[in-house]
């Protein structure tokens, strides 16, 4: 199965370290296994763990198109730390950028990635889409749609799937096994932004939300919150 896994930068650190070996680790671990059981993966990594653009929008007069874009910057770093820890362990791997860094990654060409995992090689996107006013959700979902992923696999930092309200604020809420990506709009259920939940239910693309250590078992039914299309 061609798979699309989004993985927050915040996976990739604890607490107030930004990069954890451990977790970077297991994230490298995780790849390998699907990679072992066929699946084509490409990974879309975020930034969060280093920066947001909205962060410093407004503050030391750094207007928010540059701070997005030093956002974006943050991606790369991620993929360049990811793409090593997945060396490390043989997977190959190819890192392409929205924005052109020709001397640490090759550029972002659609049927240029869909070859790298046809060849069995991992593919990291990152810079996001190389626009501003985005944001790696809405990156994955994008990406997921160009490649012909079938699925996208939200992997969360610190919840397990999607919650009928935000567990850590209401001891009452319930994880859904499925849910539409109509209703999750309709309902506030914010596991992505709305940008990214509406491209994905403007053009059916299921997304499964697990945890970051599940990303193995993306398929199973009892993990973590399908959400469809219908
Ligand atoms: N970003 C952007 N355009 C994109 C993707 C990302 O401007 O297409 C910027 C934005 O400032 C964002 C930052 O990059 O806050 C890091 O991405 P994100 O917040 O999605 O990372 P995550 O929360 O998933 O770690």
């Amino acid at each position: 199965m061609r798979i699309l896994i989004k993985c927050s930068g915040g996976a990739l650190g604890k607490e107030d370290a930004k990069y954890d070996e451990a977790s970077v680790e297991g994230i490298a671990d995780q790849i390998g296994t699907l990679l072992a059981a066929g699946h084509q993966i490409a990974l879309v990594v975020g930034g969060g763990n280093l920066f947001r653009g909205r962060d410093l929008s407004g503050k030391l007069h750094i207007a928010r198109t540059t701070a997005d874009y030093i956002g974006m910057l943050a991606t790369v770093q991620n993929a360049l730390v990811l793409r090593d820890y997945f060396v490390s362990r043989k997977i190959e791997t190819r890192v392409l950028s929205a924005i052109a860094m020709p001397q640490i990654s090759e550029s972002y060409i659609p049927k240029r990635a869909e070859r790298h995992m046809e060849k069995g090689r991992v593919v990291i996107f990152c810079a996001g889409l190389g626009a501003p006013f985005f944001t790696t959700d809405s990156s994955a979902v994008q990406r997921a749609l160009e490649i012909g992923a079938e699925v996208l696999v939200m992997a969360k930092d610190g919840i397990d799937g999607v919650y009928s309200a935000d567990p850590r604020k209401d001891p009452s809420a319930e994880k859904l096994s499925t849910l539409t990506l109509a209703s999750a709009l309709e309902r506030n259920l914010m596991f992505a932004d709305a940008a990214a939940i509406g491209l994905a239910r403007e053009h059916n693309l299921p997304i499964k939300v697990v945890g970051i250590g599940d990303m193995t078992r993306f398929a199973d039914e009892g993990v973590g919150t399908l959400v469809t299309p219908a």
